[in-house]
């Protein structure tokens, strides 16, 4: 339990020093961004006349190229952090999965195919471009975890935490939950890759492909919204990521502020 308390301060803290790095980074890079495309526009007219200027061009279309990757970058950071603004809603995930099916279809590419098994009948209360931001982000790394192909399931049923189920889930709140699976048969994650995941920055990935961002956005999502994320993954077979949502019957408008404290429902796979 104490090790959960402090990963759960640790990425409390490492979200805040990210949102405000972020920030004021991405008021940087618009200068950055804003200058060097001036200088461009203004070399590109010089290069028509001066091959010379040629070379001008194509370096500060290199410059431009690596701002628009930091831009990326900052962009996955403040949305990591930038967790606290939510507009929790009572929402049907079905419809949410259907809505965004077709995007999900062209970030899996032709080689991945989309399965999908929406079996939840109760409704939840979560922000839905939030919980639309957390299966784009286990699409992605599904569709990585695929290079050749595969099939990745999108699964969602109705869970009741009872006592039974409470005992091999320690801090796990009994009530009813909607439960969101997301399986791929791709390369798995080792036992401490696992234990990893869920940490921000926390990547396997080459430098440029991955943040590591991810599923600690997931998390920090879903743990707001009073559920739970678990992963289960075996190398070689695939990987599983398990979200648990409460159920909610309440239908009365939205807009209060959601207050669950953030908990840890990773299982000691
Ligand atoms: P990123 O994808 O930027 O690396 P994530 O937080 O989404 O950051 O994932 C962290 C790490 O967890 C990945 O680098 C990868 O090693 C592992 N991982 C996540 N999802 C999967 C998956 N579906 N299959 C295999 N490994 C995964």
């Amino acid at each position: 339990f104490q090790r959960r308390l402090r990963q759960s301060e640790r990425m409390e803290s490492l979200g805040q020093l990210a949102g405000g790095v972020a920030h004021d980074f991405n008021n940087l890079l618009g200068v950055i961004v804003g200058y060097a495309t001036f200088a461009a526009e203004e070399i590109e007219l010089a290069a028509r006349a001066d091959a010379h200027w040629q070379a001008a061009h194509d370096d500060l279309t290199q410059v431009l190229k690596a701002a628009d990757r930091a831009s990326d970058l900052t962009r996955q950071l403040l949305s990591f952090a930038r967790r606290e603004v939510v507009n929790p809603e009572v929402i049907d995930l079905n419809a949410i999965v259907v809505d965004i099916e077709k995007m999900l279809r062209r970030t899996l590419g032709e080689d991945i195919e989309l399965r999908t098994r929406l079996r939840a009948d109760s409704p939840v209360k979560v922000d839905p471009g939030q919980i639309g931001q957390v299966l784009v982000n286990l699409a992605v790394n599904a569709r990585d975890a695929m290079p050749a192909g595969g099939i990745l399931v999108i699964d969602t049923d109705n869970l009741a935490i009872d006592e039974h189920y409470a005992a091999h889930h320690p801090g796990a709140r009994l009530g009813a939950y909607v439960r969101l699976r997301v399986s791929d048969t791709g390369t798995g994650m080792s036992p401490d890759t696992v234990e990893r995941a869920f940490e921000p920055f926390f990547t396997t990935k080459p430098v440029g492909q991955g943040t590591g961002l991810g599923l600690a956005t997931l998390y920090g999502i879903v743990t707001q919204a009073g559920g739970y994320a678990q992963i289960y993954s075996e190398p070689g077979v695939g990987t599983t990521v398990t979200v648990l949502l409460p159920a909610t019957s309440d239908t009365t408008p939205s807009g209060e502020t959601v207050t669950a404290a953030p908990r840890q429902g990773r299982g000691e796979t």
